[in-house]
């Protein structure tokens, strides 16, 4: 018995194909950060687990399942059709920092198994809802020279992102979203490490791969746009391209124009709430919903960007008034030169 049949069977999930055949139709809308709103609901360490796990978003799916479900809620009922797992630190180095590595599996299927329910709940056979498994960064820099960030191998980096992804297609996600990639040689792994698992399951679970550019239009170790489309688009199975976090939509517009003019791929596009400053000792992210809705329309109707929602510091209202600007339409045709 393998994991598709299990996961088919428990939830009824349609074809891996869905999530790609509705971008077809129509823009579909990510949810808005999951960080923020966990934040917002005011836990106790006791919450975490003890003051030891405080902090430990992830672990909230096994302990607090009700609050990361509520959070799921609210942004579905804002009018996302996209919601993300909370596994962004769900892989096995990323626990491990917690000593809780060897739930991770537990935790990735546990996640994925909350935000399916909530989906489900959510979905009609007009508006299908989606889970996006979210994977992001594991805190390693393969291709940097520094001897401590990148002590792993190319194979040990995929086992891990293997591993994660097993855990959320057990859970029942309907996509892979590998996240706020810094380094893209670790995006390319977890690429790698999520085909092996499609190989393995017989199946073809959707990859929506994005990275994370600072305010000069760069990854972390200085890729940019081009190099990032031309490694993406020379890997098999990556069915959409795009960026997310680092900053907010104002610094991603050259770069997307550059992806929607250029790949074949899909383009998604995450921005933060803009960036930051400091107001008081606390990070406070500039862009309002309505502010946030106009950029993201401009990419949307203009450039023929697929799939829209937030990153850090974006709330169910953000969501909301995206989804009050753009609108129910079919994305905009691209001409690729
Ligand atoms: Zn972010």
């Amino acid at each position: 018995m393998t994991a598709t049949i299990d996961t088919t069977e428990r939830t009824g999930v349609r074809d891996d194909r869905r999530y790609l055949e509705e971008l077809e139709k129509r823009v579909l809308f990510f949810d808005g950060a999951m960080g923020t709103q966990i934040h917002a609901a005011e836990l106790t360490a006791e919450d975490y687990g003890g003051v030891a796990l405080e902090g430990c978003n992830e672990n909230l799916v096994l302990l607090r399942p009700e609050v990361i479900e509520r959070i799921h809620e609210a942004y579905l009922e804002a009018g996302a059709d996209v919601i993300e797992t909370d596994t962004f630190q769900g892989s096995r180095l990323k626990l491990d920092e917690w000593g809780l590595g060897d739930k991770t599996l537990e935790i990735n299927r546990a996640a994925a198994s909350i935000a399916r329910r909530a989906a489900d709940r959510w979905s009609t056979p007009e508006r299908p809802r989606f889970v996006a498994g979210s994977i992001g960064p594991t805190g390693m820099l393969p291709s940097a020279d520094d001897p401590a960030l990148s002590k792993i191998t190319y194979a040990e980096l995929t086992d891990i992102f293997y591993e994660q992804a097993r855990g959320l297609a057990e859970g029942g996600a309907d996509l892979f979203i590998v996240e706020t990639m810094v380094d893209i040689l670790e995006l390319r792994a977890a690429i790698t490490g999520i085909n092996r698992l499609n190989r393995d399951l017989g199946r073809r679970i959707p990859i929506q791969a994005q990275a994370f550019f600072d305010v000069g239009g760069r990854m972390l170790l200085g890729t940019d746009i081009e190099a990032v489309m031309t490694t993406l688009e020379a890997l098999p199975g990556v069915d959409l391209i795009g960026l997310n976090c680092g900053t907010g939509p104002e610094h991603m517009r050259e770069p997307i124009r550059f992806l929607t003019e250029h790949s074949r791929a899909k383009i998604s596009v995450i921005p933060n709430a803009g960036i930051p400053i400091n107001v008081a000792d606390k990070a406070v992210f500039p862009l309002g919903p309505e502010d946030m809705a106009r950029d993201l329309a401009e990419f949307v109707n203009d450039f023929g960007v697929s799939t829209v929602g937030g990153c850090c510091g974006t709330t169910p209202a953000h969501i909301a008034a995206l989804v009050a600007t753009i609108g129910e339409r079919a994305p905009k045709e691209r001409i690729i030169v």
